[in-house]
């Protein structure tokens, strides 16, 4: 029997064919009809099927180690939140939630905490994904929208790939950029990469740019735009405002090439190139990722590039677009609903309109009205003893978080923990007080959206194992023992997709971008076959939407695009002379986020089996390290212990780090203790990618 579901992994969405017997999953591979991937697969989606194995899976609830019914985990769960709100207020409640939780878990872990205990202390892992691009988003557009389309790949004839390794994190994508640039040879590539990454292999120009100076770079790029005549003025005066001021911030802040040679290490020749690249390419895409994102100045920096793309009007034409490559499989779809803690639900704000409209739409005893603490607050809120009950879903926050021994901290500083989880062993589950085990893909059920605001179902192949539940199921549970049945009496994700469908179309009739109203009447078996469609999705758009803005419209108060003033900036993580490397953190093309369920399969260990140290060939001769040698990598706050690469792939005075291994996996291997705990003070998103640290050998 075969079975269509979605790939777990990143945001390309991947449509994937399972084939089945008998409680088992034989194999995978790409779902021909699915319009993310065309039948491809890469190397993790296409060994899902060996990481199902119930052997590491989280089977019984249990309370302090002890394993308990789900009626006595349940019971304690909701007494103790209800004990803490009802002794220190609702915003001692917390939750921190995940982009791998589908839509429909997310909905109503939102709802339960921002509508009816009235905590906005809702964040996810997502805030270290793509934070700074939804801010960005609505600094620029008046909405987290993202523009383009996938197949914008195929029609552009310039693609830029800032702080993105595709080839390696969203690998499809890549694929599909390879298979255009074939078909259409005079397809230019640009990589903006402090590395030269695996994705450089398609460059046609390689901008090894200084980490962080992607602002100066930008901006240099605009300067250049309107000196040389390249700026569409019909378009900005129709559709755009703030452009004068933004270019007079740009031109004070890098007036020229040879002042972005300087700021970016970059040299004249190549930038010259670049500039007139892009000035000269209408149909151009620029792809940006975590290195845009996980900055401190995350946010300006997205609206640099997306100035650039404003101020020549490309934006909502075919093959012309700003395009954000989101990390997780639906971290978009966490934004949808709210699972931000700045945001309330459907996009909507904090704005009294749309409390009073949400609490309306929900019948809500106690709406939360003012935004929540973000990702870092929040772990800084449970560690001053702030908040007393904190219930983590679906992440690894002991790993992935910056400053990892404030992490630790803080959930043991906090009176309850809770974890829903569906492994056994991670990091985080140590510190758990009570553990709700939870399904995991393969047994999941619901819809996930892609970075290309596709909407994609995720299908139950298999019965969940052991006593292990949905997490839309656990989070009703509790909120029917917290008195809300009613608001929370769903028989099937079905009817939560239906709800989240209207709340998007309430009192919306346009002024939202996020509408898919359309797919709010769905019934049970529709939602089951439903096939994969672009939000927004309404009765005017009842087939979905490819592009955004193709009419010139935006979502701020004048419908007009913002251009936003932007200054380049410094890292936070100052270089010392105890701390003389830049470190950067990132991922790997075979593992996963902490490797919970990429761990589990040794095919994905062929590609790289340990920690390592990427470092170039001067660092290594200063050191005295050769290729293979275990060196250290450490700082004020902790160490990190990896096998020396030697590659002249990274700039002098650089390393690189893998994120991925955990406690399980090398207790000396997980690089977020070097990482400090600051942020982008817009997005709130970390700075992973710029560290400092000293090396030496072990
Ligand atoms: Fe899964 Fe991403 Fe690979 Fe597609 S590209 S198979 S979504 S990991």
């Amino acid at each position: 029997m075969k079975q269509q579901t979605t790939c777990p992994y990143c945001g390309v969405g991947c449509g994937i064919t399972a084939e089945l017997s008998a409680n088992r999953i034989l194999s995978v591979s790409g779902d021909p009809q699915h319009p993310a991937n065309r039948g491809r697969l890469c190397v993790k989606g296409s060994t899902l099927h060996e990481t199902t194995a119930p052997e590491a899976r989280l089977l019984l609830p249990s309370i302090e180690g002890r394993a308990v019914s789900w009626d006595t985990a349940l019971d304690k769960v909701a007494r103790q939140i209800r004990q803490a709100v009802d002794q220190h207020g609702a915003g001692s409640v917390a939750m921190y939630l995940s982009g791998q939780l589908l839509t429909e878990d997310y909905y109503v872990a939102n709802k339960l905490m921002k509508g009816f205990l009235g905590s906005a202390h809702v964040d996810t892992n997502s805030r270290l994904c793509m934070a700074s691009t939804v801010a960005g988003h609505k600094r620029a557009f008046g909405a987290d929208a993202v523009p383009g389309c996938y197949e914008d790949l195929e029609i552009a004839d310039l693609i830029l790939l800032v702080g993105s390794n595709a080839a390696w994190n969203h690998p499809i994508l890549y694929q599909r950029i390879q298979a255009a640039k074939q078909a259409n040879p005079s397809l230019r590539v640009v990589v903006i990469d402090p590395r030269a990454t695996a994705s450089c292999d398609l460059a046609d120009l390689h901008l090894q740019l200084q980490p962080g100076s992607d602002a100066a770079l930008f901006n240099a790029l605009l300067v250049y735009l309107a000196d040389q005549g390249h700026v569409d003025h019909a378009f900005l005066l129709q559709h755009a405002e703030g452009f004068e001021q933004t270019l007079a911030t740009a031109r004070a802040d890098t007036p020229d090439i040879s002042i972005a040679a300087t700021k970016t290490g970059l040299d004249n020749h190549d930038l010259t190139r670049f500039f007139r690249w892009f000035a000269a390419t209408e149909r151009t895409v620029s792809l940006f990722s975590q290195g845009v994102n996980q900055s401190s100045s995350g946010t300006d920096k997205v609206n640099s590039l997306i100035n650039c793309h404003l101020a020549t009007g490309r934006i909502g034409k075919p093959g012309s677009s700003p395009f954000s490559l989101t990390g997780q499989p639906n971290a978009m779809g966490g934004r949808e609903v709210g699972g931000l803690a700045n945001q309330l639900a459907a996009h909507m704000d904090f704005s009294p309109e749309n409390v009073d409209r949400v609490q309306r739409f929900w019948n809500a005893p106690n709406m939360a009205s003012e935004p929540g603490h973000k990702a870092l607050e929040l772990f800084n809120a449970v560690e001053r003893g702030e908040i007393k009950v904190l219930w983590i879903m679906a992440t690894n926050p002991l790993v992935s978080l910056p400053d990892t021994q404030l992490i630790r901290r803080a959930l043991k500083r906090c009176e309850l923990v809770i974890v829903s989880e569906s492994m056994a062993d991670t990091d985080t589950l140590q510190l758990a007080d009570i553990c709700l085990p939870a399904s995991s893909w393969g047994e999941k059920y619901g819809t996930v959206t892609n970075s290309e605001r596709c909407i994609s179902r995720q299908r139950s192949l298999l019965p969940p194992p052991g006593e292990a539940r949905h997490d839309w199921q656990i989070i009703c549970e509790v909120a029917k023992r917290l008195g809300f049945a009613e608001a929370f009496n769903y028989p099937h994700p079905a009817a939560i997709f239906a709800e989240h469908a209207a709340l998007s179309g309430f009192e919306n009739a346009g002024k939202r971008c996020f509408d898919i109203s359309g797919l709010s009447r769905l019934s049970q078996t529709e939602y089951d076959q439903l096939q994969p469609i672009q939000w927004p999705v309404t009765t005017d758009a009842p087939y979905g939407t490819q592009r955004l803005f193709s009419n010139g419209k935006f979502f701020t108060p004048s419908a007009k695009a913002r251009l936003i003033p932007v200054s380049s900036q410094q890292p936070m993580q100052q270089l010392t002379d105890e701390a003389p490397l830049r470190l950067n953190t990132g991922r790997i093309r075979d593992q996963w986020h902490t490797m919970t369920r990429t761990g589990r399969t040794p095919t994905l260990f062929r590609h790289r089996a340990e920690p390592f140290i990427d470092l170039h060939p001067l660092d290594a001769a200063t050191h005295a390290l050769q290729d293979q040698d275990l060196a250290r990598l450490e700082n004020a706050q902790g160490q990190f212990i990896g096998r020396v690469r030697i590659t002249p792939g990274q700039r002098p005075g650089e390393v690189f780090v893998p994120m991925h291994w955990t406690q399980s996996f090398s207790s000396e291997g997980r690089c977020n203790v070097l990482i400090e705990s600051v942020a982008d003070p817009i997005s709130g998103q970390p700075e992973s990618k710029q560290g400092a640290v000293r090396l030496s050998g072990v």
